[in-house]
């Protein structure tokens, strides 16, 4: 996880082991890239974080700002109808197998201690939805389906925020804090079956999403095939898999919370942004 201004730690029940220093990192570097760097180098460190986990002194989770654990990935890929029943209640006549995919803003990208703020747009429905992220730990171009876990690093949650309506997809999706994600990287090995993750999206108390990935329409093999067909994938890059059904509006004041089962649970405030001045 990411933690504290660009600290990097590894998350053990309840708490995190602090291993910026163990892997070389620099909190304050531009661009914010240790992570990206630490997903690359991964093996050279994972002995040495595999023993700080074991013994290294923890923090409380509830006592450290959590951020986004990719602040500046080289891409934010999204799909688009990639559950039937989303496509469904969208009256969609495609799916991410036929309409592929889009880029969102890496700069949308947003911590678990962060909020969701929403522009000021009178009348506009501003929707949540719920995805499984995946994240790129090896580079490839024309990755197989059946060597896209080989180049899978692991897996976060991340709400797809989205403003409805005509204008440019890419533009309604691309709003600061319109991709909230973590709270942190559950790596591949703790995640044995990406296909079978149940799904919730709650908004205050209210179930509003509750699906399982095994009703992706292109699976998380296949998402990792079809993006790499047009475009070289690179550690860090991450993946938002697409939305089941159950979006809707949310409004200030409420908490969106999306929690996938061995993965984790993002939990976020929704606010209202303060105006945006255009000079
Ligand atoms: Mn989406």
């Amino acid at each position: 996880m990411r933690f504290n201004g660009g600290r990097l730690g590894v998350v053990r029940a309840g708490d995190v082991v602090d291993v910026t220093e163990l892997v070389g990192a620099d909190p304050l570097e531009f661009p914010p890239v240790a992570m990206v760097r630490l997903v690359a180098d991964f093996e050279a460190h994972a002995g040495a974080l595999a023993a700080a986990a074991a013994d290294g002194p923890g923090t409380p989770l509830d006592e450290v700002e959590i951020e986004a654990p990719i602040p500046w990935p080289s891409k934010l890929i999204a799909l688009p109808v990639n559950y039937v029943d989303h496509g469904a209640e969208m009256g969609s006549s495609y799916t991410a197998r036929t309409r592929g995919f889009f880029l969102k803003a890496p700069s949308a990208l947003v911590g678990a201690s962060g909020a969701i703020e929403l522009p000021d747009l009178p009348g506009r429905e501003i929707h949540h939805e719920g995805e499984l992220a995946i994240v790129i730990g090896r580079e490839g171009r024309g990755i197989p389906r059946e060597r896209a876990f080989e180049h899978i690093f692991g897996y976060s949650c991340l709400l797809d925020m989205v403003v409805r309506g005509d204008e440019e997809r890419v533009m309604r999706k691309s709003y600061d804090t319109f991709a909230p994600m973590g709270p942190w990287i559950a790596t591949s090995d703790e995640v044995p079956d990406p296909d079978g993750l149940r799904l919730r999206v709650w908004v205050d108390g209210e179930l509003r999403q509750d699906a399982n990935t095994r009703d992706l329409v292109v699976d998380v093999a296949g998402i990792v095939e079809l993006c790499s067909a047009v475009m070289t994938l690179s550690p860090g890059d991450i993946i938002a898999s697409g939305t089941p059904a159950g979006v809707g509006p949310v409004q200030p004041g409420q908490t969106v919370t999306l929690e996938i089962d061995g993965v984790g649970r993002l939990s976020l405030p929704v606010r209202q942004a303060a105006a945006v001045r255009l000079t």
